[in-house]
């Protein structure tokens, strides 16, 4: 019979040839016990072994005790080495009176034995042991290639699985979504029939899964399993953790991945329990007895006969394929999670190094134009001074519109220095009553707009923010004084406020990006002005953008919003506008 062991040590026949009038044993599991390890290690050193008569009578070494060494002589390798005497008695129980067993091995482990028996003393010669052997080996050798090629058709699968799971986290999507939209490949990748994916503290169940209180309890426990390793695996989850006896149909095979500890992410897999009948050589539990003085003693089995264990709350094993395509997802995963957090962090060094290079390189252009500028001014105005009568009304006109654009052009540049000084100056954030700072601002606006009748509305108090008072009394300071400005009516209504809870809702219904401000205050400043076309929403933020000609409501650089935005990004908040053309608009921002 070829007699094979699995992975707890015990072991089956898995192939059989027998006279008639014999016993089949074929099917049959014998436990651990009937091999010990000693003798399992002396089958990988020693490939054949014959007892020609198991009733011989042992010869005694003389001396016992080798007089060189006084040690006593290692038989290991030696063919007429003695049995176990409890080997020969089991072998005695079994009615065996000679046996041969070739040894099966399989990287360097006891994968199994054919073993030979017979119910009458028999000796069988070199000759025969030798091909017997030879065969052994051969065998042993082609073991490992048959079983890798066995799978080699469910492992393309799996691999194909993974890849494309890969290849979509590499490309642009997010781990969690790809994961979960793709519930057939997930299950498949390692044969499960349920899967639990825990982000943090959100869990996603697929499939056929304990509920979600459950497995919040098992992710409690299962993070006390990982010490070094990253992949647990068990057939009979019920045993290491019993509370899965709720729930063995769905979940008595586990199979679970851990992505990152930190971020508490995990994969588990689920298979279901499968009642298994097993029939063993004699019942496993009497391989050991217990002796009077309470030690254990390993028992030759006396009654072989067929004894069925039906074994529940397991699942089927995990295929060491099965493992490996979790195992190299797993590398794939956090292999792309680095590679993008290293692109990310490049980026952003990059960003931040280039926009500080642009906010010095806009100071020092801004800064050191201002110079010849005013050069041209000074001679412009001595050209008029001094050649006036030479040059005529007309060249004098042309030299007093030459300077008129030398000072707007010193606006813009002033514009520009302004600008980039903000993003250069360091917040200085403190708690500000904003109602305090609005009254600051209105007062300077009332004294420069005295002929123009303007309304203030400010429904509620303002609240008290953490926030840099000069930029944000800047930010109001432009916003309200843009919606005096781009204003024809003859009764102009500035309302300034604050949304919260519901009016925040409604608004958001209507905005489609505003990002992600749900949390946020979102300040506002109404006007019943000209209004902004839609098209024109977004370029408004630009630098030096007018909608109007330049002489136009009042004139301007354009820089006013630009410069509005970038106090509100600094603060880490946002701005945008809504308007209706003609009728008013209204200014939204976030200050956190
Ligand atoms: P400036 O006011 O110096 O032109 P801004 O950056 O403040 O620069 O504004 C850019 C443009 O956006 C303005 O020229 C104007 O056309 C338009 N704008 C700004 N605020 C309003 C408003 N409240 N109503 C209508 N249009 C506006």
């Amino acid at each position: 019979m070829v007699y094979r062991f699995d992975p707890d040590g015990s072991g089956s026949v898995i192939a059989e040839a027998i006279e008639e009038n014999l016993e089949p044993f074929l099917g049959l599991h014998y436990p651990a016990t009937d091999i010990p390890k000693q003798a399992k290690y002396l089958y990988t050193l020693n490939l054949l072994r014959l007892i020609p008569d198991v009733k011989y009578e042992p010869v005694g070494i003389i001396p016992p005790l080798n007089p060189l060494t006084n040690n006593p002589l290692d038989m290991s390798m030696a063919v007429l080495r003695s049995i176990s005497p409890l080997h020969a008695e089991y072998l005695d129980n079994m009615g065996v009176s000679a046996t041969m067993c070739i040894s099966l091995v399989k990287n360097k482990q006891l994968w199994g034995l054919i073993a030979c028996h017979h119910n009458t003393p028999k000796k069988v010669s070199y000759e025969t042991r030798t091909i017997c052997e030879f065969i052994g080996q051969i065998i042993s050798f082609e073991l490992a290639a048959r079983e890798n090629s066995q799978d080699s058709e469910y492992k393309i699968k799996l691999q194909s699985i993974q890849s494309e799971f890969i290849a979509r986290i590499s490309h642009e999507q997010e781990l969690k979504t790809v994961l979960i939209q793709n519930p057939d490949s997930l299950l498949d990748l390692v044969g499960a029939e349920g899967v639990a994916l825990s982000f943090g503290d959100e869990i996603t169940l697929i499939g056929k899964t304990p509920e979600k209180s459950a497995v919040v309890d098992l992710l409690l426990w299962l993070d006390t399993q990982f010490q070094a390793d990253v992949i647990y695996e068990t057939t009979h989850l019920a045993q290491s953790y019993p509370a899965a006896s709720n729930y063995t149909e769905v979940a008595s095979g586990l199979l679970a991945l851990l992505i990152s500890k930190v971020e508490k992410t995990f994969i588990i897999w689920f298979r279901p329990e499968v009642l298994q009948t097993v029939n063993w050589g004699g019942d496993p539990n009497k391989a050991v007895e217990i002796k009077s003085d309470g030690t254990l003693r390993m028992s030759p089995r006396k009654s072989f006969a067929q004894w069925q264990e039906s074994v529940t709350q397991r699942s089927l094993p995990w295929k060491t394929c099965e493992i490996e395509a979790a195992l190299e997802l797993r590398s794939s995963i956090v292999g792309i999670v680095l590679r993008k957090a290293n692109q990310l962090a490049q980026v952003n060094q990059e960003l931040s190094r280039s926009n500080t290079e642009l906010d010095s390189f806009a100071y020092i252009a801004s800064h050191d134009l201002k110079e010849p500028l005013r050069g041209i001014y000074n001679y412009s105005s001595f050209l008029i001074e001094d050649y006036g009568e030479i040059l005529g009304d007309d060249g004098a006109d042309k030299l007093n519109t030459l300077m008129r654009l030398t000072h707007r052009m010193e606006d813009l540049i002033n514009s520009l220095l302004h600008y980039s000084r903000l993003g250069r100056a360091e917040l200085q954030v403190k708690s500000i009553d904003l109602n305090n700072l609005l009254e600051g601002v209105l007062d300077v606006i009332k004294a420069s707009a005295r002929d123009t009748e303007v309304h203030f509305k400010i429904h509620r108090p303002l609240p008290t923010i953490k926030c840099d008072r000069t930029q944000v009394n800047e930010l109001f300071t432009n916003l309200i004084s843009n919606g005096i400005k781009y204003n024809k009516q003859n009764k102009k209504i500035i309302e300034i406020g604050y949304l919260d809870g519901d009016s925040q809702i409604e608004l958001e219904k209507g905005v489609t990006d505003v990002g992600d401000t749900k949390e946020k205050t979102i300040f506002y400043v109404r006007d019943n002005g000209i209004g902004i076309r839609e098209k024109h929403a977004e370029s408004i933020f630009r630098i030096f953008k007018r909608l109007h000609s330049q002489r136009k409501y009042g004139g301007g650089t354009g820089a006013g919003l630009t410069i509005a935005k970038k106090i509100v990004e600094r603060h880490g908040g946002e701005i945008w506008v809504e308007s209706v053309y003609t009728k008013g608009s209204v200014f939204y921002f976030t200050l956190q």
